[in-house]
């Protein structure tokens, strides 16, 4: 049988500084007896794409080793084609990988890699860009807009630029025409989404699928500033759609009919919508490389029934009884050890800063001797 070919692209940019030890991980996590593996490391903006669309095809998987934007790049060089979409997420959100339960353990992300199982998915359409997870127009694309100029990108510095341009924020007009029927509705933000969460298990459609062909449309409707703590918890309790100021309707096509040009997001990377534009949705137009039906009883779950197993085996009952007089015994001691150790502390720092700094006090070695 001829090896699977699979090229990763790694975003050296993207996400958390995981990349330094990401290659080591996959030379030696990979199946070499099933596996031919290729490593590029990307050098611009675009360029993974570019590099999956010249793959499409021509490998079995191309793994997209980064963030949301990376995994984006990759996915929509693949749309159509017979190559599937692998990811090792490293981003700050990693939304798309967590709907399709990939491990953020990269260990096991290659090991999923490595078993191969895929499935389809459905991809969405908005203008001419392509989303393969949430996208949108409102306060979630401003964001987008606004963080992609920031310098240094991680969670906090997402939470800060949404704290401070909040309350400058004014709500917008916008007219849909959802399978020919019209919504006009001054809203916050409007989500087009394949999957249920924009990332970090922040679920902003949390009945929508990746296989059924619709568009779950999320408008999230103006509101007062006392609605937010109830509606930030029903984000991240996947019951958003309880909330009086979101509609969800599932849709197979939506015309964005406004006066003027938007500012969007596809997968949270900044896009800029025509006042007119469609959002439609290419069903199971991509393939995804996913975990197998056992692979957590395989990888999770083994290890401790092993322990057990091992506990079982190596301590005979009549020992059980030691075990515990000697976790008594220990509990009872750990207050003097604690009070012993706690008069050493103010020592030991003492000696670690003169030490660091090269503040060495002839006195104390002198007293330590
Ligand atoms: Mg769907």
């Amino acid at each position: 049988m001829s090896k699977r070919k699979i090229a990763y692209i790694i975003n050296p940019h993207s996400g958390i500084g995981k990349k330094n030890i990401i290659e080591g991980e996959i030379e030696h996590f990979t199946n070499k007896d099933e596996v031919d593996y290729q490593i590029i490391y990307t050098e611009y903006a675009g360029h993974a794409h570019e590099i999956s669309a010249s793959l499409r095809d021509k490998v079995d998987i191309v793994v997209a080793v980064g963030g949301d934007g990376t995994v984006n790049e990759v996915g929509r060089g693949l749309i159509g084609s017979q190559t599937a979409l692998g990811i090792i997420p490293c981003g700050s959100g990693n939304g798309l990988a967590r709907e399709l339960d990939i491990p953020l353990r990269s260990q096991h992300a290659i090991e999923i890699i490595n078993e191969s199982i895929t499935k389809q998915i459905d991809v969405i359409k908005i203008g001419d860009s392509y989303s393969l997870n949430v996208a949108g127009i409102g306060f979630d694309a401003y964001i987008s807009h606004k963080f992609a100029k920031v310098k240094t990108r991680g969670p906090l510095q997402y939470m800060n630029l949404i704290a401070r341009e909040y309350p400058k924020y004014k709500s917008r007009e916008y007219v849909l025409d959802i399978d020919s029927h019209i919504f006009q509705r001054k809203a916050f933000f409007i989500s087009f989404a394949n999957s249920t969460q924009w990332g970090n298990n922040v679920h902003i459609a949390p009945g929508a699928m990746m296989d059924d062909g619709l568009i779950d449309v999320c408008i999230v409707s103006e509101f007062p500033n006392y609605a937010i703590p109830t509606l930030l918890v029903q984000l991240l309790s996947q019951n958003i759609d309880a909330n009086k100021y979101d509609e969800i309707i599932k849709a197979k096509e939506i015309d964005l009919c406004n006066k003027r040009a938007m500012l969007g997001h596809a997968d949270g990377e900044p896009i800029r919508i025509p006042p007119h534009a469609k959002v439609s949705i290419l069903p199971l137009a991509l393939k995804v490389v996913v975990p197998s039906n056992d692979f957590f009883e395989s990888v999770r779950f083994a290890p401790a029934e092993d322990i057990k197993k091992f506990i079982q085996q190596t301590i005979p009952l009549q020992n059980i009884q030691d075990i515990h007089n000697r976790v008594i015994n220990n509990i009872q001691d750990i207050p003097n050890i604690v009070k012993d150790n706690l008069q050493d502390i103010p020592n030991i720092v003492r000696k670690n800063i003169q030490n660091t700094f090269g503040l060495g006090s002839n006195k104390d070695d002198k007293e330590e001797k």
